[in-house]
């Protein structure tokens, strides 16, 4: 039985999806406004395991993650560096994707952009001020009334007898303390230079919280599945999240709440005025492999902090080691046979992997698993035993484990060449603009590069020719 902690109920709990066989998952992106860094990462190779998982169990995951393209910081950091604020943006999205495929994270089905969807943003801000949730303020700014929603606070389990009435804040992120009205939409001031979108509710910018009950329920509908984040994101962004969505539909907005905890750097939080914060590209240009990051940030349990060091690395990078030498092994293997032993020892693995991962993602589990499976392998072959054949079960196994954990070797994954992957960006820029014609030419000469698009409903896929 497949079973996920549940932030809202605080407990683990049977996971039965809303249509049998899929599972709408919306997981919160990047705010681009600068690289993302390992502690990000700990998130989205949480959230890719978590997938991973779910499609090892036969579902069809439909997955969406937002971009963060316009908000105070990334506001702030284009116009520090005097660049428009989608070349600013593009920057780090591009250096996201990247870093992603190194760390051998799957794609969500589609990647919406805050900055493509104002208009449905304000169509929703307008539906809140109609069923009297939300109200202007004197200087032309939309805030969500807290008072008006009577469930606010129930993820967060925070009380709000002292709720101070009307008393608003009008930037993104606060704490506990100040839980009061929060904007959904920002007049536009004089620090927000060029950034503003002239709309029926006033000229400004969409508030952070606002997008994601938006982007959510454009791609996925009115109640999803799973939704995920970093443990941070419980207040007040995924709390706002529920008072916005269940305010307009009136429904459940998420079944399940998954969070995953913090990661500390030898035992402090991560602070680029600590000097301890790192990129993945950070520990590349150190000579670590992203595979060892991967490795590292996945073994432990999501809902565990997790201590990031240099010597946790190291050991990480010689586990994948040891690994590769055993996969490379079994290639050599020409022995008696080991016969029921062996059957045995693949079956045990198998069933305790899934158990293991079936427990709310019990990563150290299936790891310890792994390990007692390759060990006794080894025994096995150290005493003259597995014949080929049998070799070649015990890779299956390894590759079926690793369509999980994605950790045996790197490079197994294709990664596409920037030109190409520029262009597929491009002919979604045209099909965005109706731009039919220069679509249809950018698809054909992707084709004649051996590239297949699909266009999806959540999005464009790629596939090579066969
Ligand atoms: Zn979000």
């Amino acid at each position: 039985m497949l079973r996920f902690f549940n932030t809202m109920a605080r407990k683990k709990m049977k996971f039965v999806p809303l249509e049998k066989g899929k599972v709408k998952m919306y997981t919160c992106g990047p705010t681009v406004y600068d690289f993302a860094h390992i502690g990000n990462f700990r998130t989205y190779v949480f959230q890719d395991l978590l997938r991973r998982w779910l499609e090892y169990r036969g579902f069809t995951v439909t997955q969406v993650m937002q971009f963060t393209d316009v908000d105070d910081r990334t506001i702030k950091a284009s116009r520090e560096q005097g660049i428009p604020l989608n070349v600013h943006t593009k920057k780090f999205i591009d250096a996201f994707f990247e870093h992603s495929q190194r760390l051998n994270i799957e794609k969500a089905e589609c990647y919406p952009r805050a900055t493509e969807h104002i208009d449905e943003m304000v169509v929703f801000v307008k539906q809140l001020i109609e069923k009297g949730y939300a109200y202007k303020a004197e200087d032309g700014s939309i805030y969500y009334d807290i008072s008006k929603f009577k469930d606010y606070g129930k993820l967060s389990k925070m009380k709000l007898k002292e709720l101070k009435a009307g008393a608003r804040v009008k930037v993104d992120s606060y704490e506990k303390e100040q839980a009061w009205d929060f904007a959904l939409w920002k007049a536009w001031d004089k620090e927000d230079g060029n950034v503003f979108w002239e709309t029926e509710i006033g000229k400004g910018r969409p508030g952070w919280h606002l997008e994601c009950s938006v982007l959510s329920m454009l791609y996925l509908g009115e109640t999803l599945d799973i939704h995920s984040g970093g443990v941070d994101l419980i207040f007040p962004h995924h709390e706002n999240e529920i008072a916005q969505s269940e305010a307009v539909t009136g429904k459940k907005f998420v079944n399940y709440w998954l969070h995953s905890e913090h990661l500390m750097v030898e035992g402090e939080k991560m602070a680029k005025s600590l000097g301890n914060y790192y990129t993945l590209k950070d520990l590349l240009d150190k000579g670590y492999s992203a595979g060892a990051l991967r490795y590292l940030l996945l073994s432990t349990h999501y809902r565990q902090q997790l201590n990031f060091t240099f010597e946790g690395l190291k050991a990480a990078q010689s586990t994948i080691e040891r690994l590769t030498i055993f996969l490379e092994r079994l290639q050599e293997v020409d022995g008696e046979p080991a016969g029921e032993e062996l059957k045995e020892l693949i079956r045990t693995a198998r069933m305790s992997f899934g158990t293991a991962l079936d427990d709310d993602l019990n990563i150290t589990k299936a790891l310890a698993t792994l390990f007692d499976f390759v060990r006794e392998v080894n025994r096995l072959i150290d005493q003259g035993k597995v014949s080929r054949k049998e070799a070649k079960t015990v890779h299956d196994s390894m590759m079926d484990f690793d369509n999980v954990l994605a950790i045996m070797g790197e490079v197994k994954k294709e990664l596409l060449p920037k030109e190409i992957e520029e262009l597929i960006q491009e002919r979604e820029a045209a099909r965005k603009a109706k731009d039919w014609k220069a679509a249809d030419e950018i698809r054909q000469r992707l084709y004649e590069r051996g590239i297949i698009l699909e266009d999806a409903t959540t999005g464009v896929k790629w596939r090579r020719k066969s």
